[in-house]
């Protein structure tokens, strides 16, 4: 069990890598452990998301101090614990600074359904106690707290934190975010936008786009992308979902 997830950890950080989400050695994905102990798998600080490996893993305790593996412990993991300790309903979080996402943050303007992958997010806060990195357990719970039952939020000129009941999940929120925000700063540099989707329009595609078959999907086809790309002859490791109608 420990195997699959730390497997399917390491794919969503080809995935986020592949999507544009990778800051160098920066950003992070963690997954709960499913023994009940409050533990999680955490990309090691020190290296890309691409490059995480079943041996450089690393796993921490709810209080965020690293329990297991060698590598260093990134000094945001107080973003994960907390979110997770907030929220039961969650296993996996991610922080990445994706460059639309952190532009689209500082010009201080309503994220508006300019395109239909904005219309997953009911709503998005935008966390501006600090534009400074969570490195305490303090500014973690307070990152928490402004995310409460959301699957994403902006940390204003840093970074987004996605969540989600899946690895699947979270990746899918963080993928969609940094889209949505790249379409509307494109609507913004063409003059703004004046016509976006009506709010029972996107009350609809919101609830149609929101789905684990999706979720799985999506992540899977990137896994697909990135094997492709990186010229390996591998399966991905999960297999396609038939989507529900
Ligand atoms: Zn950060």
């Amino acid at each position: 069990m420990t195997l699959d997830l730390k497997k399917k950890l390491i794919e969503a950080g080809r995935v986020l890598a592949h999507e544009g989400q990778g800051d160098y050695v920066a950003g992070h994905v963690t997954a709960r452990l499913p023994d009940g102990s409050g533990h999680f798998l955490m990309k090691p600080a020190g290296i890309g998301l691409e490059e995480m490996n079943e041996d450089n893993v690393i796993s921490c305790d709810a209080s965020g101090a690293r329990i297991g593996g060698s590598m260093p412990r990134h000094n945001e993991v107080f973003i994960h614990s907390e979110v997770l300790r907030a929220r039961p309903d969650v296993n996996a979080v991610v922080h990445t600074h994706p460059s639309h996402v952190v532009a689209f943050s500082s010009l201080g303007k309503p994220f508006l359904p300019v395109v239909s992958d904005a219309t997953i997010f009911d709503e998005l806060p935008i966390f501006d106690e600090t534009t400074d990195l969570i490195v305490n357990a303090e500014r973690g719970a307070a990152v928490a707290r402004k995310l409460g039952t959301n699957n994403a939020l902006i940390l204003r000129n840093h970074g987004i934190v996605t969540c989600g009941e899946t690895i699947e999940e979270a990746v899918y929120y963080a993928l969609k975010l940094d889209k949505a925000c790249k379409v509307q700063l494109y609507a913004e540099w063409a003059g703004g936008p004046k016509l976006v989707g009506d709010a029972s329009d996107s009350k609809i595609k919101g609830q149609r786009n929101r789905r684990q078959d999706l979720y799985q999907n999506v992540f899977n086809y990137v896994c697909r992308c990135w094997s492709r790309a990186a010229g390996e002859r591998v399966a991905p490791v999960c297999e396609t979902v038939v989507e529900k109608k």
